[in-house]
């Protein structure tokens, strides 16, 4: 078996690889799981069985296999634990109204995970072995795919660094796994525009830093700030680029978007430390093709400020696969109060909500080739 490996970050193997499966003899009974699915909250509960996949810089990805959901065995010396070398992703299942199984451009997920991987010196799993972790875990557990409206089954891939080891450098040993989460609506009472604090005394990225991976560490370094945004009424932050503080960034887990008058969509540009979403790439797109004119650029927090005041900025929202697309009502920050905390969502950002989601629950053609199916062998799909 031939296997190519150049440096810490390869280790690809170039057969795919077969997974193994262990069912679990503690599945939940069909009326246990319903009971579950009834109300599933978000990333509280989880299905019968994860996936897990073993990498070693001397046999690159090997035993992938199907298991019982259970807690991780780990050494208390890996190195994820001191050093915090781990990356994961999110994306969801989604069941359509003929009870088949898809998910969401899951090649650009797989792609994601293996920029932030090098980023992370982590090794690369390739796209295929990424979308057949996430076929596994639907085949023993698709019917954890919730089917009532706005419902769906929460995939979270992650890796991380599991070698025993305390010296700094990448680890050796590294292991990725998939666990999945049913989820609920994530508005259960209708979309409302939320609050957002912005961070002045705090940056989620610098340059060169790690903000447009998706890791872990960026996410421990807003837990403070996101803190204080609850304190201040907020329901997320607001973070400008670390440099010059005066350009938007991102709300951290959420990428936004400003609507100017009623045809034009504006959101900051990838810099390097803005996290590329799949849901900002696909808003971009379902924007040009209503004819909405599309611009990726520097957008400042003056002009954001001038823009609501004068009205040219009419709508504002985030974006990213948990919520879809939230309204932002009004920014907040010490001194600082932009828009209305009762304005309602605006008509655009309504409109491109209902759009991605017809096309995610297969209410629309999927026109643009997003979906794969996932509860199919991968050549039927
Ligand atoms: C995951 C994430 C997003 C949203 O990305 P999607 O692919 O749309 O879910 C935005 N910002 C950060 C920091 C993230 O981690």
């Amino acid at each position: 078996m031939s296997q190519t490996q150049v440096g810490q970050t390869s280790g690809t193997t170039t057969f795919p690889l077969t997974f193994s499966l262990t069912p679990s003899t503690e599945s939940r009974t069909a009326v246990e799981r319903e009971e579950i699915l009834a109300d599933p909250g978000f990333g509280k509960k989880f299905t019968d069985h994860m996936v897990a996949i073993d990498w070693t810089i001397n046999k690159g990805w090997h035993n992938a296999r199907v298991m019982p959901y259970g807690p991780l065995q780990l050494d208390p010396a890996s190195s994820v634990l001191h050093y915090g070398q781990e990356i994961f992703e999110g994306l969801k299942a989604y069941r359509h109204s003929d009870g088949s199984i898809w998910t969401f451009r899951p090649e650009k997920n797989a792609e994601r995970l293996q920029r932030s991987g090098r980023r992370l010196a982590l090794p690369e799993l390739s796209v295929a072995d990424f979308i057949e972790s996430i076929r596994q875990i639907i085949a023993v557990d698709g019917d954890w795919v919730p089917s009532a409206p706005e419902t769906s089954l929460y995939l979270r891939p992650f890796m991380i660094a599991n070698e025993s080891f305390l010296g700094v450098r990448a680890a050796h040993q590294v292991g990725y796994y998939v666990i999945a989460s049913p989820a609920g609506a994530y508005f259960a009472d209708g979309v409302a525009p939320i609050k957002i604090w912005l961070s002045t005394e705090y940056s989620r990225a610098g340059r060169g830093g790690t903000g447009a991976a998706k890791c872990g560490g960026n996410y421990a370094a807003s837990l403070l700030p996101q803190m204080q945004a609850y304190d201040n009424g907020c329901a997320q932050v607001l973070f400008l680029d670390g440099e010059t503080s005066s350009r938007v960034d991102e709300l951290g887990g959420m990428n936004v978007f400003f609507v100017h008058g009623t045809d034009r969509l504006v959101t900051p540009r990838l810099t390097g430390s803005i996290l590329e979403g799949v849901t900002r790439d696909s808003i971009l797109q379902l924007a040009r093709d209503r004819g909405l004119t599309v611009e990726e650029r520097d957008v400042t927090l003056g002009e954001w400020q001038d823009g609501v005041a004068s009205g040219a900025i009419t709508e504002v929202f985030a974006c990213g696969t948990a919520a879809v697309v939230t309204p932002i009502s009004q920014l907040k920050g010490p001194n600082l109060s932009i828009g209305n905390p009762d304005a309602p969502a605006g008509k655009i950002t309504m409109a491109l909500r209902q759009e991605l989601t017809d096309i995610q629950y297969g209410r629309l053609p999927d026109r643009h080739g997003w979906l794969t199916r996932l509860d199919t062998p991968a050549a039927q799909s």
